[in-house]
């Protein structure tokens, strides 16, 4: 067992408890001004300031440890001067607990693009017409300073850079907040991989001196972290560079330059090839960094993560598809809205201990489902949010006690088995 702690008097540390020997693995403490977030976990998304239909302190008692916003969508509404004199975003959604921001980059790009919600993770199914959408108005535009585009809300310009999503970033006040990366596809050519790759290394710089700088500025405010982005898409070379290039970097501050706080994993990645990149990234990046894998949450795909090194997740799925009545259970997904579900007078999932499965059966789910009734959301929000919590709470368990792959086999067994079963 390695013990690492990463020294700080800031408010933020990372501290490796349990390191299993042969493997990335790890299992540690993220301590923020906010509160401690136990590694690994999955942190629930609530992009605008709420995870959509449930109540902040539900997320609380389903075991969420902290949550992830998005500055872009913040920006354009309510804009972060208001966030900043709520008191930051925390305060501002009742929140009680650590919160990320994502950087804005991926949704500047992907919703200028016309990419669909989901970034599909099947180079095999991914055509390039779900990339760009052919009849679709290209809302943003990237050059060297950075992103041009239009809101997809009112359709007036807006421009980001390093400096502006630094700047939103820090008003917004989340605990951990992401440098402005350029986001690629798997279908961008080699070449603009490189260039984007080398975009995103100026960008890292000029977002460590403006965070340095914002810091400086606004020193009563509670200390953000700042993770760097790991980009490179499938390439070997490519990841490797980036992983080496942002553990490296540094601000131009001569006399105290700092570095990145943690590191974000991200990019459009293969499902077949997730860990074998994971491991690219993670044998280079310090160990005693936290590391957090953006927007992967399938359950096969959080034990990948974990076992390749990865500290925390954050995705929409959860959530998402909860809002179309599909749930989670150990033996693979259901779908609550199909006709089998309309007499189950048993809950979702009897091994599951939510609210939800405590006190509601598959038939009224079912029945709210179809009958539009607002409140199948939050029953299935609660759910499978509670799911994929709890699965990851289960594997940092099962590192701690030294029986991980019993566990992964036992889990993978079931949910594979019967998940592809139910696929036709
Ligand atoms: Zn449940």
């Amino acid at each position: 067992m390695r013990i690492n702690a990463l020294p700080s008097g800031n408010g933020f540390n990372f501290e490796i408890s349990h390191a299993p020997e042969k493997s990335l693995a790890r299992v540690g403490t993220i301590s923020t001004p906010h509160g401690d977030i136990a590694t690994p976990a999955f942190i629930p998304v609530g992009t605008k300031a709420t995870v959509k239909a449930v109540l902040p302190e539900t997320m609380k008692e389903l075991g969420a440890q902290a949550l992830l916003s998005n500055a872009y969508h913040l920006y354009l509404q309510p804009g972060p001067d208001a966030l900043d004199e709520a008191g930051g975003l925390a305060r501002f959604m009742n929140w009680p607990g650590p919160t990320f921001t994502d950087s804005g980059g991926f949704q500047v790009l992907s919703l200028g693009v016309g990419f669909k919600k989901v970034l599909a993770m099947d180079a095999q199914t991914f055509r390039s017409d779900d990339v760009i959408a052919g009849n679709k108005e290209r809302l943003a535009h990237v050059d060297d300073e950075g992103v041009t585009f239009k809101s997809h809300l009112d359709g007036s310009m807006h421009r980001f850079t390093p400096e502006v999503s630094m700047q939103v970033q820090h008003k917004i006040g989340a605990d951990i907040i992401f440098a402005f990366d350029e986001c690629t596809t798997l279908h961008n050519t080699r070449k603009y991989q490189e260039k984007a790759l080398e975009r995103t290394r100026l960008w890292g710089i000029r977002c460590l001196d403006e965070h340095q700088k914002l810091t400086l500025e606004r020193s009563e405010k509670p200390y953000q972290a700042l993770y760097g982005v790991i980009q490179g898409a499938q390439y070997e070379d490519l990841r490797k560079k980036a992983a080496t290039d942002m553990a490296a970097l540094r601000s131009t501050d001569p006399d105290s330059p700092i570095g990145f706080d943690g590191f974000g994993l991200g990019g459009a990645l293969d499902k077949k090839t997730l860990g074998t990149i994971l491991t690219w990234m993670n044998e280079i990046l310090p160990a005693q960094k936290p590391r957090h894998l953006l927007g992967i949450g399938a359950p096969e795909d959080l034990f990948v993560g974990v076992e390749n090194g990865i500290d925390t997740f954050d995705c929409v799925l959860a959530s998402r598809i909860a809002r179309t009545s599909a749930v989670y259970t150990m033996v693979g997904r259901n779908n609550l809205s199909n006709a089998i579900n309309r007499r189950a007078f048993e809950p979702i999932d009897d091994e599951c201990d939510c609210y939800t499965c405590a006190n509601y059966t598959k038939a009224y789910l079912h029945h709210v489902f179809r009958g539009k009734e607002i409140i199948a959301a939050t029953l299935a929000t609660i759910h499978n949010e509670r799911f994929i919590v709890r699965l990851v709470d289960q594997m940092r368990a099962a590192l701690i006690s030294g029986d991980y792959f019993e566990f992964k086999e036992q889990f993978m067994g079931r949910y594979k088995h019967l998940s592809g079963q139910a696929r036709d």
